[in-house]
């Protein structure tokens, strides 16, 4: 457990489902008994002239090895294929490796040290894991530099034509194209949408990375 007030939280899980996922959650081991850990973590770099943030759930540090825990409440669990070609797994492993050295007594914590899992709460038993290694590091990082270079150094900003994309978009509001944001963190609309396209993320993990 992470040290939370359980009695407080078990009062604060007032719903059917808040109360089987901190059920789920009070019964899971992480292991990460003897780690130092950090929950809610904002890390941020400069990437450009601009900054990359990500926030994690928690991050536990121990002797150099570092692991990346990401809570979902999915209804489904997805495919490791689908999560490993998200943006979320590539940025939030690359740059805990670039801005992570103060977690680590100030020393960088190098990719091969490094694993996210993301956590389901609807399937305590079956986390996903992600290992990392310095040639999966330099292809995302330089990946991130090169979109955030295209994007400083456009002079347009054309809305997609294919209209599909905007259905989970936290900015369709702004594009006229939804009256409220998107859910971006609704992974179901995304496999949905991801169905919908007719995808293939680990083809795009070969050409474009
Ligand atoms: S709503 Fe989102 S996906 Fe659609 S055009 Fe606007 S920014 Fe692009």
């Amino acid at each position: 457990m992470l040290g939370l007030p359980a009695e407080k939280l078990s009062r604060l899980a007032n719903t059917p489902d808040l109360q089987r996922w901190w059920q789920n959650y009070q019964g899971a081991d992480l292991g990460i008994d003897n780690y130092a850990r950090f929950m809610e973590l904002a890390l941020s770099c400069p990437v450009g002239e601009h900054r990359l943030l990500a926030k994690y759930d928690l991050v536990a540090i121990k002797e150099g090895k570092a692991i990346i825990f990401d809570w979902k409440t999915y209804t489904k669990r997805p495919r490791n294929e689908w999560l490993a070609a998200r943006w979320q797994t590539r940025v939030y492993r690359s740059l805990l490796a670039v801005a992570g050295g103060h977690l680590n007594g100030g020393r960088p914590i190098v990719p091969e040290q490094i694993e996210m899992v993301y956590w389901f709460a609807d399937y305590p038993n079956d986390p996903a894991r992600f290992s990392y290694d310095a040639k999966q590091f330099k292809r995302d990082w330089s990946v991130i530099e090169k979109f955030v270079d295209e994007i400083s150094s456009a002079k347009k900003f054309p809305l997609t034509e294919d209209e599909k994309m905007c259905r989970f978009c936290t900015y369709r509001s702004y594009c006229d194209r939804g009256k409220q944001a998107g859910q971006i963190e609704d992974a179901e609309a995304e496999m949905e949408a991801e169905e919908l396209f007719d995808v293939n993320f680990e083809q795009i993990g070969e050409i474009a990375f």
